[in-house]
């Protein structure tokens, strides 16, 4: 699990989280949820070690992660805006992490047989990034936050830039891909209508704080608070 033990982050004298205690469970597909401005970006970087929590504690699978830096928490990482290296195949943008791990040849190529496979660009290998779909790029990032048999995969708003239908098949795409992978996965998302549908957990966060943690069903039959019943709105 992710145990997330009273965080807060300050920017100045704006508290961008404030006492954040929250658990994740292992293997499971969890999303934070909530308005703009109210920390989920925040919260997600802080477990990724993009950023440094004022207070509090972030445990990875049993290991107190607050001091260890980004690239040794385990954690693979997929943006909005992904930036991929725009002068390499599709396969090398996947090996990178790899690459950089001085792993095998032979044990990076069919890792990344492997990866390719999974999100089904094997025939895209040798094109550049920029030659890919909106929703094609999301994959090989996918992939490449894969490629490192990560503890955990962290997604800000993965697909938040593409158009609703892409947006939709990607989501329905991811579940498939959690359901065969198992990888510990939290997925940020201001859209209560993905969360609900994807996920197996749901953190509502707003304004800095955590005002529910549940499943869909939960939140949907039983909103902690008149502000969650409110973003949860009717679905349309
Ligand atoms: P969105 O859905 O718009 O991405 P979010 O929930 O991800 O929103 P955060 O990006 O975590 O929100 O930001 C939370 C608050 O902290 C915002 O008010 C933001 O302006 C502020 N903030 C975030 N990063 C910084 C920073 N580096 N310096 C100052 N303020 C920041
Ligand atoms: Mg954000």
């Amino acid at each position: 699990s992710i145990e997330i033990t009273q965080v807060g982050k300050n920017f100045g004298d704006f508290v961008a989280l404030a006492d954040i205690n929250l658990s994740i469970p292992s293997g499971g597909l969890t999303a934070l949820l909530g308005p703009s401005g109210g920390g989920k970006s925040t919260l997600l970087r802080i477990i990724a070690g993009l950023e440094r929590p004022d207070t509090g504690r972030i445990e990875i699978e049993g290991a107190d992660a607050t001091n260890v830096p980004a690239q040794r928490r385990g954690v693979g990482f997929v943006f909005q805006h992904y930036a991929a290296f725009k002068h390499m195949s599709v396969a090398k943008n996947v090996a990178f992490g790899l690459e950089i791990r001085k792993k095998p040849k032979e044990e990076i190529a069919a890792r990344v047989k492997d990866m390719l496979e999974l999100v089904h660009l094997s025939q895209f290998a040798d094109r550049l990034p920029s030659q890919l779909s909106g929703g094609q790029r999301q994959r090989m990032a996918l992939a490449r936050a894969l490629a490192i048999e990560p503890k955990v995969l962290l997604l800000d708003e993965p697909f938040g830039a593409l158009d609703a239908k892409v947006r939709k098949e990607l989501r329905d795409w991811l579940r498939r891909l959690h359901d065969e992978v198992h990888v510990t996965t939290v997925f940020v998302t201001h859209d209560q209508e993905e969360a609900l549908e994807v996920a197996d957990n749901i953190v509502v966060i707003n304004n800095g704080r955590v005002e529910q943690v549940g499943t869909p069903d939960d939140l949907y039959d039983r909103p902690a608070n008149d502000f969650v019943l409110e973003f949860l709105g009717p679905i349309t």
